[in-house]
């Protein structure tokens, strides 16, 4: 049998503790370093961490693995408050609180949406057209505190227009560095597609930042480019509509013929840690299915499953989380 070795970057601090390969998805067991001290949402008391854990393990969506679905797995701890007895949970670094996808999934799924549609994207991920939305949204509430480090070297940048086909009144712009062009990364985000989001998504970057941008590739839009134009003073346009977009989807396409032909998966968004009373289940298997036909986001699964087993089921039966 033959060895692949493959990189993965992984978010500060999180670290590859196991690995199993099932079907068509990939399960990483991750861990990452526990917080010391923990503020309680209850009382806000802050102490020394109290961990306690459970017997279950979380399984969240990651990025694609050679067009195929990766899932972290990893113990969820709680905190407990040392004053009022109430118990938490710590939230990982690399996702948000009732989420069971990673931060970098949800950049993946912006990416995705350039020149595309939530069904498209949805379709693609093996994820709901509603999730879809959920992530757009969530990205939208987090654009206006992110900021882009001023040191990071961008020579060349897309700005495209999102639109989600369900909720048509649902625009955002989207700014990408493409200085890397295999590794294009999302740098901002602003509601809307006119003038005023390009400019807010431009803005993000430091002024010197901008003066070293040589391209921009944005599409037809007039608004993007009287943007581009005053804030970019040194770049010059490259027109090339779904630039972006034909990177990733061209990537994608070739694997996902194969695993995905004519499996809409359908997954729930369904709540990760700090939900009590309602924590997503994986059920068994049934009859006739096929692990791995269709991809979704991951759930609680008990800890006597063996991990193998909850990268299976998450893998395959989104549709019943
Ligand atoms: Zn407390």
């Amino acid at each position: 049998m033959a060895t692949v070795t493959i990189d993965i970057d992984l978010p500060a601090g999180v670290t590859v503790t196991g690995y199993q390969r099932h079907g068509d998805g990939h399960g990483f067991e991750v861990a990452w370093p526990f917080p010391t001290r923990a503020r309680c949402d209850h009382c806000g008391h802050e102490d020394a961490a109290s961990l306690e854990f459970t017997n279950r393990v979380q399984v969240v969506r990651d990025l694609d693995i050679c067009g195929q679905p990766s899932f972290w797995i990893y113990q969820p701890a709680y905190h407990r408050c040392p004053w009022c007895n109430h118990r938490q949970w710590l939230i990982p670094p690399f996702k948000r609180k009732d989420t069971s996808y990673t931060y970098r999934f949800e950049q993946q799924v912006l990416r995705l949406l350039i020149g595309s549609n939530e069904e498209e994207v949805a379709r693609r991920l093996g994820i709901s057209a509603e999730m879809v939305g959920l992530i757009v949204n969530h990205q939208l509430a987090d654009a206006k505190d992110k900021e882009v480090d001023p040191q990071r070297v961008i020579t060349d940048l897309g700005i495209d227009e999102l639109s989600l086909k369900k909720r048509h009144k649902l625009y955002a712009t989207i700014l990408t560095d493409l200085t890397n062009p295999q590794q294009p990364e999302v740098l901002a985000v602003a509601p809307g597609k006119d003038e005023a989001a390009a400019r807010q998504c431009l803005e993000k970057l430091a002024e010197p930042q901008r003066q070293g941008v040589r391209t921009y590739r944005a599409d037809m839009a007039v608004a993007f480019h009287n943007a581009c134009r005053e804030l970019l003073k040194k770049a010059r346009p490259v027109v090339d509509r779904f630039h972006v977009a034909k990177k990733f989807n061209e990537a994608i396409d070739g694997q996902r013929k194969k695993n995905h032909a004519g499996v809409p998966g359908e997954a729930v968004e369904g709540p990760a840690e700090g939900v009590s009373g309602s924590v997503v289940g994986v059920p068994s298997r049934p009859p006739g299915s096929h692990p791995g036909a269709a991809a979704g986001v991951g759930g609680v699964i008990p800890e006597t499953a063996p991990v193998a087993d909850a990268v299976r089921a998450a893998a395959a039966f989104p549709e019943d989380l």
